[in-house]
C-alpha cells in the first residue's frame, strides 16, 4: 500500500520496526531514520529476510528541520511515524508539514527545559494541517493512545453518556534490578517526579507528586499499589468526551522504585536545571539517564504482566452503568516475539496501527486529532489482531 518513514530506533521504535515489518501487505516500504544509523542498521539486518517490506536507513537529527525535511522529501513516504523523544516534536510537524506528508506520534510535546505536559504547542498547528490537507496523530501510543481508543469505544457502544473516567496503568513486571526505568529514563522520571493532576468539574486539581496513592486488585496481576499522576490524555478527553466530571490517571510503582527515586530527587539527580561540572553544563536527569540501565536491555530479564485500561462510571438508557476495559500483556511473551519487554510493545503496536490507519485511509482527515476523536472500531480490531487482545470487565472494581 505505502511508505512509511520511522523516526528514532529506540525501545519504542524498536517493537513498531518488528511489527510493521509483520503488517508488510500495508507497509510495503520502510524508512528507518535516526540519530544514531548503526541501530537502524542492525535493525535492518535482524529484519530483511523475514518480511516483504523494503527496508532502508538514514542519518538525521530531527530537530534540524530543514535536513529533516529534505530527507522526507527525497524518502517520499505517506506517512512519518515519529517515536523520537517528545522534545522533536514540533520540528517533524514543521518537516512534514513543508514536505506534504501525514505525521503520527504517542507523546505530547514537551519543552527540553521545563517539565511541561500540554497539547497546546501541537494544537496550535491545526490551521496549518487543516490547510496542508494532511492528518496529525497524536498520542498513538498505550496511554496515551490506546486508553483514548477505549474511551471513544466504550462512548459509541455501551453508554449515552461518560461521567467519570479511571485510567489505570499497572507494570506487575520485575527485571531485578533495584532501580530502572521501562522506557527512556529521562521523560519517565520527568513525568513521576512532576505534580499530579486530574480533572473534576471543568478545572484541573493540583497534587504534590504521589500525593494520592490507592490500592487495586488488578485482574490476572492481584493487588498493587497506584499512584495518582498527570497525564495528557486527561487534557484531550475532558473536550472530546461529553457530560464528564472527573478523569484521573494512576500508574503502579513498587516500594524500590519509590524508594530509589525519593532518594535521587533529595540529592538533586532528578533536575533538569544545568549545572556546571569540570568546565562544562550537564543536566543532572541526562546524567543519570547514561548510568541508568538501557530500558532496551531490560526485556530478557523482564518476568510478570502489565495490565492497562480504563473504568467507566456512566449512564445508559437512565440507568448507572459501569465498564472497565483492559489488556493484558506479558513481558516475557513480548520478548519471544518481538525481543522487547511490554512496556515498548504495548506502545509500539499502537504506533504502528495509527500508522496504518493513516495509511489505509481508515481514519483520515485534514488537522490534528486525538485518537478519541476518530471511529475506535477498526482500531480495535485491529488491536485484537496484531498482539493486544482486550476484555471488558462489566462489574469492575471500583477505585475509592
Ligand atoms: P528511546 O530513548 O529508547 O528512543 C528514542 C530514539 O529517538 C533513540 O533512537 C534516539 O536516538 C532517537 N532520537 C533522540 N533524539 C533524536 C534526534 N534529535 N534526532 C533523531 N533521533 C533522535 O525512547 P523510547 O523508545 O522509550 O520512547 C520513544 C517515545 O515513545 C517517547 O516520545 C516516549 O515519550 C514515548 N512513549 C509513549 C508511551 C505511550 O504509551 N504513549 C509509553 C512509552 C513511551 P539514539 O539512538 O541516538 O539515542
Amino acid at each position: 500500500m505505502g511508505k512509511v518513514m520511522v523516526i528514532g530506533c529506540g525501545g519504542v521504535a524498536s517493537v513498531a520496526i518488528h511489527k510493521i515489518c509483520q503488517n508488510d501487505g500495508v507497509f510495503t516500504e520502510l524508512c528507518i531514520a535516526s540519530r544514531t544509523v548503526s541501530k537502524c542498521d542492525a535493525l535492518k539486518e535482524k529484519l530483511e529476510g523475514t518480511t516483504k517490506t523494503k527496508i532502508t536507513t538514514a542519518q538525521v537529527d530531527a530537530d534540524d528541520v530543514e535536513a529533516l525535511t529534505a530527507l522526507i522529501k527525497k524518502e517520499q513516504p505517506e506517512v512519518v511515524l515519529n517515536l523520537a523523544l517528545p522534545y522533536q516534536d514540533l520540528a517533524i510537524m514543521d518537516a512534514c508539514l513543508a514536505a506534504g506528508v501525514h505525521y503520527i506520534d504517542t507523546a505530547n510535546y514537551e519543552p527540553e527545559d521545563t517539565a511541561k505536559f500540554e497539547y497546546k504547542w501541537q494544537w496550535a498547528y491545526r490551521e496549518k494541517y487543516e490547510k496542508a490537507g494532511l492528518t496529525a496523530l497524536l498520542g498513538s501510543g498505550f496511554d496515551p493512545g490506546v486508553t483514548s481508543v477505549f474511551s471513544a469505544y466504550a462512548l459509541k457502544h455501551y453508554f449515552d453518556e461518560i461521567n467519570y473516567i479511571d485510567i489505570l496503568d499497572c507494570n506487575a513486571g520485575d527485571h531485578g534490578y533495584p532501580f530502572a526505568t521501562n522506557f527512556n529514563p529521562e521523560i519517565n522520571i520527568r513525568e513521576v517526579s512532576a505534580k499530579g493532576s486530574y480533572w473534576e468539574n471543568g478545572h484541573w486539581v493540583e497534587t504534590e507528586p504521589m500525593e494520592i496513592k490507592r490500592v487495586y486488585n488488578f485482574p490476572e496481576i492481584g493487588e498493587k499499589d497506584m499512584y495518582l499522576l498527570h497525564h495528557e490524555e486527561i487534557e484531550s478527553l475532558a473536550l472530546n468526551i461529553p457530560g464528564i466530571r472527573r478523569i484521573r490517571f494512576f500508574m503502579t510503582f513498587g516500594e524500590s522504585y519509590l524508594n530509589h527515586l525519593r532518594c535521587l530527587e533529595d540529592v538533586g539527580m532528578t533536575s533538569i536545571e544545568p549545572i556546571m561540572y569540570e568546565g562544562r553544563e550537564i543536566v543532572p536527569l541526562q546524567f543519570l539517564k547514561a548510568v541508568l540501565p538501557d530500558p532496551s536491555s531490560l526485556g530478557p530479564r523482564t518476568k510478570g504482566k502489565t495490565n492497562i485500561g480504563c473504568i467507566f462510571i456512566g449512564k445508559k438508557d437512565g440507568q448507572e452503568k459501569r465498564l472497565y476495559i483492559y489488556n493484558t500483556c506479558d513481558h516475557q511473551e513480548c520478548y519471544k516475539e518481538v525481543g522487547s519487554q511490554a512496556v515498548a510493545y504495548t506502545t509500539g503496536v499502537p504506533a504502528m496501527i495509527g500508522a496504518m490507519m493513516v495509511m489505509t485511509g481508515a481514519w483520515k482527515k485534514p488537522g490534528i486529532y486525538n485518537m478519541e476523536e476518530f471511529d475506535p472500531d477498526p482500531f480495535m480490531d485491529a488491536l485484537n489482531k496484531w498482539g493486544l487482545p482486550w476484555k471488558i470487565s462489566e462489574d469492575p472494581e471500583l477505585v475509592e
